[in-house]
């Protein structure tokens, strides 16, 4: 499970449970990159990861511009080196249902959480397949099997799942491997935004009835990332709690 010396880039790492999986590979050796919209966010996480004696990096982008990804890549190489594991973490969810959405919500949603993954993803892959080595980690969601009210985000996420798959196929003759994480309920900033009532309704149909930690992704990131996953491709790993048994949407 060593990440010794690997370069990492995890997008949306400012917070949540991009910073968790950074945290992780951190502890296991990699040198991370945390890649966030929010720049002093960035910021100010890689400083905490610092001092705990680990390389890390803050940097900004927007996962939805090409401009910006390409930047990013970039810089990266030129600070650590080519980057060997990617983490396509950012995400937002702004729905309000099917009669709510605006074309700017859906379009701004889809950009974000599915574009960005193609974006980074294929930046990634140029730099590694000439090294034929590398592990790409997508953040879906257990949404994605759908979710009340949720159409944008679920349909994004179910676009990571494809992607993941179609990408680990292309991808595995360069030896590297392409994976997705589906997590349930986590307890981040994106989950707390949910009102009382849907939190109740949502853990109500939740076969172990407790929200995850952050940390919990990471670890699952981490098999992702390491040598002992070296065998697995196009997988989705699913965090849920047992969420993904239930056929209903919740
Ligand atoms: P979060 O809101 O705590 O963190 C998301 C981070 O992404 C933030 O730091 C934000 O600044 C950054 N970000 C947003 N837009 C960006 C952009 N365009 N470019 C770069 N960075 C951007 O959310 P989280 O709960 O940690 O979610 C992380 C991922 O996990 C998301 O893809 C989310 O859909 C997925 N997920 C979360 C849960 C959950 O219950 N929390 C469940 C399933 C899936």
């Amino acid at each position: 499970m060593d990440l010794d010396a690997q370069v990492a880039v995890v997008t949306g790492a400012g917070s949540g449970i991009g910073l968790a999986v950074a945290r992780e590979f951190a502890t296991a050796g990699a040198k991370v990159v945390i890649a966030d919209i929010d720049a002093e966010r960035a910021r100010m996480a890689a400083q905490q990861i610092a001092d705990t004696g680990a390389t890390a990096v803050g940097l900004p982008v927007d996962v939805a511009s090409r401009e910006a990804v390409t930047k990013l890549f970039a810089t990266v190489e030129e600070q650590l080196g080519p980057v060997d594991i990617l983490v396509n973490n950012a995400g937002i969810s702004i729905d309000r249902g099917v009669r709510g959405i605006t074309d700017e919500e859906w379009k701004r949603t889809q950009d974000i959480n599915l574009n960005g993954v193609f974006l980074c993803s294929q930046t990634a892959a140029r730099s590694m397949i000439p090294r034929r080595s590398g592990r790409i980690i997508n953040v879906s969601s257990r949404a994605w099997l759908g979710w009340f009210g949720q159409l944008s985000y679920a349909a994004s996420k179910g676009g990571v799942v494809s992607a993941t798959r179609s990408l680990a196929i292309e991808l595995a003759k360069y030896g590297i491997t392409v994976n997705c994480l589906a997590p349930g309920l986590i307890d981040t900033p994106l989950l707390r935004r949910e009102p009382q009532e849907v939190m109740e309704r949502l853990l109500t149909a939740q076969p172990m009835g407790t929200i995850g930690a952050p940390a919990d992704v990471g670890w699952a990131a981490h098999y992702f990332a390491s040598p002992a996953s070296r065998s697995v491709t196009g997988q989705v790993l699913y965090v849920c709690g047992g969420k993904s048994l239930y056929a209903q949407p919740a």
